[in-house]
C-alpha cells in the first residue's frame, strides 16, 4: 500500500496539489498495479515508494512544465501499464480526453480495470501507433501526444507527431537530456519544432528531461513508416 503523505508531498513539490480523493485514486491505482503485476508482468517497479516515485510522480512532472488544459485531447502511445497519462488523468479530474494506446493487449486489460477501480473514462486502443495514426480518425487530431519509455526519441517523433493537430504538442517523457540532437531532423521532417526541453530529478535523485515539441505545420503524407523502416532508418 502506498503512502498518502509520501505522494501528497513529492507531488506538491512539483506544484502539483493532490486533494484526498485524488490520494485515493492513486492508492487504488497502486493496489491495482501491485495486484496485477503478480500474475503477469507490467513493471518492473512494484515496491510502493518506487511506484510513487519511479511511476507516479515521474508522471506528474509534466504538470510542471506542461500547461494541460481541462478538456484537451491526449493520445498517450506506447501507455504499457498507463503512464503518463492515467496519473495525469487523476490529477485533472479526469477532465482530459485521453486516448490509450499500445500494442500489447494484456497491458490494455489493465489499464481497463485501473480505470474502473478509479472511476474514470478514457478511450482504450490495441494498435501499432505506426499503423494507427495512418487512420484519418485519428491523424492530426490530438492536442497533445505524450510517451514515456517507448523509443529513441529519434523513433519516437514519428510514432508520436503524426498524431498531433498543427499548434498542438508532443510531449516525450526522458531519462538523460541526450537524444535531442539525433532526433532535430525527425523532429523538423514530421512538422515540429523543439519549444523546450527541462531537466529535473526525480525526490531519488535520478535524472529525467521532458521534450516538449510543437507541431508547426502538418506531417508528410508519406509518414509514419513501417515500424522496421523507422528503426531501421530514423529520420
Ligand atoms: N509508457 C509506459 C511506462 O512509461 O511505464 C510503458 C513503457 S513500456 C517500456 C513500452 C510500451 O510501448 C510497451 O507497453 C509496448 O507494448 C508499447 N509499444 C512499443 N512500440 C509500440 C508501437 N509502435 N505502438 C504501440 N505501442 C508500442
Amino acid at each position: 500500500m502506498i503512502n498518502r503523505e509520501t505522494l501528497y508531498k513529492y507531488a506538491r513539490d512539483f506544484g502539483v496539489e493532490l486533494d484526498d480523493s485524488m490520494l485515493s485514486q492513486f492508492r487504488l491505482y497502486a493496489s491495482e498495479l501491485i495486484s496485477t503485476n503478480k500474475k503477469y508482468n507490467l513493471t518492473a517497479i512494484t515496491e510502493p515508494d518506487d511506484v510513487i516515485i519511479k511511476h507516479f510522480i515521474d508522471s506528474l512532472a509534466v504538470l510542471k512544465f506542461f500547461d494541460l488544459d481541462y478538456g484537451d485531447k491526449i493520445i498517450d502511445i506506447g501507455s504499457g501499464a498507463g503512464f503518463p497519462s492515467l496519473p495525469l488523468m487523476i490529477a485533472k479530474k479526469g477532465m482530459l480526453e485521453v486516448t490509450f494506446v499500445d500494442s500489447v493487449r494484456k497491458k490494455l486489460l489493465f489499464i481497463e480495470r485501473a480505470l474502473k477501480v478509479c472511476g474514470l473514462r478514457a478511450e482504450i486502443i490495441h494498435a501499432r501507433a505506426e499503423e494507427l495514426s495512418l487512420n484519418p480518425e485519428y491523424r492530426e487530431t490530438y492536442d497533445v501526444a505524450t510517451a514515456r519509455a517507448v523509443a529513441p526519441l529519434n523513433v519516437l517523433c514519428e510514432l508520436c507527431i503524426p498524431f498531433v493537430k498543427v499548434g498542438g504538442y508532443f510531449v516525450a517523457l526522458k531519462g538523460a537530456n541526450d537524444e535531442l540532437d539525433s532526433a532535430e531532423g525527425a523532429i523538423k521532417t514530421l512538422g515540429g519544432k523543439v519549444e523546450s526541453c527541462v531537466s529535473y530529478k526525480l525526490p531519488n535523485g535520478d535524472s529525467r528531461s521532458i521534450i516538449i515539441i510543437k507541431k508547426i505545420s502538418q506531417t508528410p503524407t508519406a509518414y509514419p513508416r513501417m515500424y522496421k523502416n523507422i528503426a531501421a532508418k530514423p529520420l
